[in-house]
């Protein structure tokens, strides 16, 4: 784990940074790119484009930790929206969309697991109307096993639902055991929130190392792997885990993030793998922002200068 990515997400919980960070306008260079826009026309618009180059894409109305019936129910119904509108554009086939069940309702007291299930349930069921699929993002250890009953209960109905693993966490080889089975989309990523050591490696090297484990058995499996990654050494992996496991391209797909190693995504795909991008929009931007760079410290420099010369 970079060893910036701690103090960064400390950091990021501070009411004063996320006051001075959201009197950025999305304009500014470093919001847009990572995240289209806020509302459902540039989504629909960043799809188009991204499909048109030979791309599939998984979008994700920005939004999390809401402690508000309102709110869950303002969420779901941009992603009506959205499904209803990647349809009209002709792009369902090839977009799909991603939730966090604690944008829908999960961190309710009380509640919370009934309304984050009956409002997925609403969304399963428009993205199928429209011809696509669900996948749920995973947040922090918390709510992993919260996050998978709701999946096997979404599943009974709408067994395309996708799930989520991170490699970070100690628990998910097994994890990946479970789900790895016929029919089971399943996305492999490493994990981005800032865990303890009780569950999750610390060491760079100790995530790698799970992420092939997990890649074994998933690519091993008779599921659907869905390797989300950017890191050139994990890709290479995969591609000769694909190869020696006999899958076909189309059996299993590549996700990276919008805005991050865009020409691999495009060399990849032109290469005859399905790749999917993840397009995060809307104007609860600041969590998803905060992570990425997190990741990455390196962009933090234009990150203070961009902020600096608006303060
Ligand atoms: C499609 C997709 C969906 C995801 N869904 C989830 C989820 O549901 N839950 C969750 O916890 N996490 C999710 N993540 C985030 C993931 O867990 C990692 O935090 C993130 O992908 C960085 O890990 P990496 O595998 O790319 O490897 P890293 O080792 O972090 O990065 C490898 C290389 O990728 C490039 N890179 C990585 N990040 C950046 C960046 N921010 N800016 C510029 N270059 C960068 C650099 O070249 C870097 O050397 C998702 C990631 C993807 C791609």
């Amino acid at each position: 784990m970079s060893l910036l990515r701690q103090p960064i997400l400390l950091l990021a919980r501070s009411r004063a940074v996320k006051n001075l960070v959201s009197t950025l306008p999305v304009s500014s260079g470093i919001v847009t790119g990572y995240v289209p826009g806020e509302d459902t026309a540039s989504a629909v618009a960043a799809t188009s484009t991204l499909v048109e180059s030979g791309l599939h894409v998984t979008l994700d109305f920005l939004g999390e930790d809401t402690l508000d019936v309102e709110q869950a129910d303002a969420t779901v119904a941009a992603y009506l929206d959205l499904l209803q509108s990647l349809s009209a554009a002709g792009l369902a086939r090839r977009a799909e969309v991603s939730v966090k069940l604690s944008a829908i309702g999960q961190a309710l007291p009380d509640v919370g697991d009934k309304l984050a299930l009956e409002n997925a349930r609403t969304i399963c069921r428009a993205a199928r109307n429209a011809g696509t699929t669900v996948t749920l993002d995973m947040e922090d250890h918390s709510t992993t096993d919260r996050t998978l009953a709701v999946l096997r209960d979404l599943r009974k109905d709408f067994p395309e639902t996708g799930a989520v693993l991170q490699a970070y966490l100690h628990r998910t080889e097994a994890d990946c055991r479970a789900l790895a089975h016929e029919g089971s989309r399943v996305r492999l990523c490493k994990g981005a929130y800032n865990e303890p050591e009780e569950v999750a490696f610390q060491d760079r090297l100790d995530v790698d190392k799970s992420y092939v484990r997990c890649l074994k058995v998933l690519l091993g499996g008779a599921g659907y792997p869905m390797i989300a990654t950017h890191d050139p050494r994990m890709i290479d992996i995969a591609a000769s885990l694909a190869s020696r496991y006999g899958r076909a391209p189309g059996s299993y797909e590549f996700q990276m993030l919008y805005g991050i190693r865009s020409a691999e995504q495009r060399r990849l795909a032109a290469a005859g793998e399905t790749v999917r991008v993840y397009v995060p929009y809307g104007e609860e931007w600041y969590g998803y922002l905060m992570r990425r760079l997190a990741e990455r410290p390196q962009n933090l420099s234009f990150f203070v200068k961009s902020l600096i010369s608006k303060s």
